[in-house]
């Protein structure tokens, strides 16, 4: 079944409100530098805005593009122009430029990511690949963080069990060991807090944001054992939030049992069907920050395989923290190798006809 989208009309109230929520759509707004025809010139650039972005096209859209071809290139722009594409059914120009600015060198902003990935599923949707539509909703709806959006955008979705995605088949087989709670010392969790995890359909990526060691055993355990006490005594959770450390040698940690929802990823929604993992470190840019040991990107790696593989979680369903909300975690460079690693797992998915 084709996923049934919203109208741009109606998709302008909520995305508005996503603006409203993010941490500040600032694109410079205003008029372009006068580069091109005058006669063009006196119309403002699109701003980054539901209006702007996802207003009605006319015709088949070529005056506009026309015009928007004389304007400094923004991610507004960039936006527009796919949206016109997609609307008049130039759908593989129209991904071109969505994937360039989905993943390229410096990654999206998260409104920015948000209109893009709405955008391609309208586009998917257009084609008759639900299974990618519905991916791409799914991923535009995480990244709302007014829940207004997400209401109207589940709205949209097939009320009848959802799409099935694309699982990271052709992934190579792998066999994930974990050390267990007592490896680290683990306080006994208090059941009452935590609620039963449900199906899982999603991962998020974390950093401890602490400068970690060289990774010996008994540095990690006392890292870990000090995130627990964290959780459960300065924030008064049933255990600690995540559900699986990976130390800078590669070793995997049990954290809490995947039969409870983990707290991690910013509230009670996000944390629906969502398994966290933290990397011990530091992964921000700069003196303060660390780069993740190959050894614990292959095991990060090896871990999201085996989970995608496990759940049946498409490459869409792979997340950073701050693709969750705003916040720096994981670090700069964290989040290029999970980016990295999710364009390699999709690229999988897509060649095994997924
Ligand atoms: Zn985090």
């Amino acid at each position: 079944l084709p996923v049934r989208l919203l109208h741009a009309r109606g998709a302008g109230l909520g995305l508005a409100l996503l603006l409203i929520g993010c941490a500040g759509p600032s694109s410079p707004h205003g008029y372009g530098p006068w580069e091109g025809e005058r006669a063009a010139s006196h119309i403002p650039a699109p701003d980054l805005s539901v209006t702007d972005v996802l207003g009605p096209v006319s015709g088949q859209g070529m005056e506009e593009m026309r015009r928007l071809d004389h304007q400094r290139d923004t991610v507004a722009i960039r936006l527009r122009r796919a949206f016109i594409l997609v609307e008049t059914g130039r759908h593989t120009l129209a991904r071109t430029e969505l994937n360039r600015l989905l993943f390229s060198q410096t990654p999206p902003s998260v409104p920015v990511e948000a209109f893009a990935r709405y955008i391609r599923a309208r586009s998917y949707a257009a084609t008759g690949e639900a299974d990618r539509a519905q991916a791409d909703l799914e991923r535009a709806t995480a990244l709302a963080t007014a829940s207004d959006l997400r209401t109207l955008i589940a709205a949209e979705r097939p009320a009848a069990a959802p799409a099935p995605t694309p699982p990271v088949a052709a992934a190579p087989r792998v066999d994930l060991a974990f050390l267990p709670r007592s490896g680290w010392g683990a306080r006994a969790p208090v059941d009452s807090r935590m609620v039963p995890m449900g199906r899982v359909f999603r991962l998020t990526v974390h950093h401890s944001g602490l400068l970690a060691g060289r990774g010996a055993s008994d540095e990690s355990a006392a890292a870990i054992s000090s995130i627990q006490k964290t959780h459960m005594g300065g924030n008064g959770w049933g255990d600690i939030g995540y559900h699986y450390l990976i130390d800078p040698d590669g070793r995997v940690w049990q954290g809490r049992p995947v039969q409870w929802q983990g707290a991690h990823a910013g509230d009670p929604e996000r944390n629906r069907g969502n398994i966290g993992i933290c990397l011990l470190g530091n992964f921000v840019r700069g003196r303060d920050g660390q780069e993740p040991p190959p050894a614990q990107l292959r095991a990060l790696q090896q871990l999201v395989v085996g989970f995608c593989r496990q759940y049946g979680i498409p490459a869409a369903g792979i997340y950073t923290h701050r693709e969750m909300r705003v916040t720096t975690c994981p670090g700069e460079h964290l989040q290029l190798a999970v980016e990295r690693l999710r364009r390699s797992l999709d690229g999988l998915a897509q060649a095994s006809g997924g």
